[in-house]
């Protein structure tokens, strides 16, 4: 049958619709511009007091830089951590000024990229990689690196989600918030060195379940947008922030004995009290609370064909077991549909929604369909998808493959800097 082509009308309609489900990738920028000029600007200088160590080889990963997590950003700078990485999917509002590490003129900036900026500027001796975008979109390997993993602000779906790689890796997350109406500042502390322990999954009822996408926090210009603003005010923000920076030092110098471990602290601004609680793991939780094993594959292995590195991570028999289950950080896309001529195509490949993943017959760039897309490979893809080398199946340097055979999931690493794999 002879398919009519779609009037450019409609292909406007329908790339707008497509653009506006799917997220921009997460986008980078790191300072010092060279890698070398880090370790020549240095001096880190004395410790401070009540700082047991230095910090120049720890790596903190911040999740969310908003009136919380932007001042611990700022503040673990000064301690003199040798790398963070800080990721936040929003820009500064008109009000931001009120509650945030910022001024009125950056309204409309990237705060990862700003807040970035400043730490540079307070400690030119960091190494600091700043995301905007999703912290769902963050490598793997990046995460797996971290020291101590820190969250702050609004989103629950991004917690649950952080709370689950937390125990995938072992790492210790520390959350900071904010109770606004009590003028009461939080932390929770996920020790999730032990994936058995309480996660951020723990805490929701059925219902929390069904409504991760609510949002609500301290950036006034984004709650007023949302329609429930909270206005919290600036010192019970930074407080927070302080708090939060304390507890992760502990975890960095080496005093964890003394850290909260699966405990909530509040402290109450109204009547100066401090509440320890503990965090309890739930049976009910629908997050898998599963330590990952880890392999790190050698260089090279980029142009090894799928079906050669399964083998050598599980064994020769591991391609044939029916349990076999392949995943990655990317979605699988097994076809493309060209927009230009309705054809579709065979594509097999992870990939991100909205990656160019090839072209039509016809000259039309395909790209990765939007939301939706698992990131397991079905059972009836396997086959190609083991002949095919690990570079044609969009796995880029830095990338993580997981492989499970139904008893836990196995993580290969490739070589490379996430970081830079994109940008080629
Ligand atoms: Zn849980
Ligand atoms: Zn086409």
């Amino acid at each position: 049958m002879h398919q009519l082509s779609p009037s450019p009308i409609d292909l406007a309609t329908a790339l707008e619709q497509f653009e506006e489900k799917v997220p921009p990738p997460l986008q980078w920028r790191t300072w010092p511009a060279e890698p070398a000029a880090a370790a020549v600007v240095d001096p880190d200088g004395p410790l401070l007091k009540g700082q047991k160590a230095s910090l120049t080889d720890r790596l903190v990963v911040s999740l969310g830089v908003g009136a919380v997590g932007g001042r611990a950003a700022v503040q673990l700078v000064r301690l003199g951590i040798g790398c963070q990485v800080v990721v936040d999917p929003d820009r500064f509002g008109d009000f931001s000024w009120k509650t945030q590490v910022c001024e009125p003129g950056h309204a409309g900036q990237v705060k990862a990229w700003v807040i970035g900026d400043m730490m540079h500027r307070v400690h030119p001796g960091t190494r600091i990689h700043a995301g905007f975008g999703m912290a769902q979109d963050v490598p793997l390997t990046l995460l797996r690196k971290a020291d101590v993993l820190l969250a702050a602000g609004d989103n629950i779906e991004m917690l649950v989600w952080l709370g689950n790689v937390a125990a995938a890796l072992g790492k210790p997350l520390l959350q900071g918030a904010v109770y606004g109406e009590r003028l009461t500042a939080i932390v929770r502390a996920y020790d999730l060195r032990d994936a058995a322990s309480a996660c951020p999954g723990c805490a929701l009822n059925s219902r929390a379940w069904g409504g991760l996408k609510a949002r609500k926090g301290c950036d006034a210009a984004r709650d007023i947008r949302n329609g429930e603003p909270t206005r919290t005010t600036p010192h019970l923000c930074s407080l927070a922030g302080d708090l939060l920076t304390g507890e992760a030092l502990k975890w960095l110098d080496g005093r964890e004995a003394q850290a909260l471990k699966s405990e909530q602290l509040d402290y109450c601004m109204v009547n100066h009290k401090a509440y320890r609680t503990q965090l309890t793991r739930s049976e009910a939780c629908r997050c898998p609370h599963e330590r990952w094993q880890w392999q790190d594959l050698p260089t090279g292995v980029a142009d090894a064909p799928l079906g050669e590195v399964v083998a050598r991570a599980l064994g020769a028999e591991a391609r044939h077991n029916p349990l076999l289950q392949v995943r990655a950080e990317a979605s699988w896309c097994a076809k493309a549909r060209c927009w230009r001529c309705g054809r579709v195509s065979e594509v097999a490949r992870f990939a991100r929604p909205g990656t160019e993943v090839g072209r039509c017959a016809c000259g039309q760039a395909l790209r990765a369909a939007a939301a939706g897309a698992p990131s397991l490979v079905p059972a009836a893809d396997l086959n190609v998808a083991f002949a095919k080398p690990l570079r044609d199946l969009g796995l880029d340097d830095g990338a993580s493959l997981g492989l499970s055979e139904g008893n836990g999931w196995t993580y290969l690493a490739l070589p490379g800097d996430p970081l830079t794999a994109g940008q080629r």
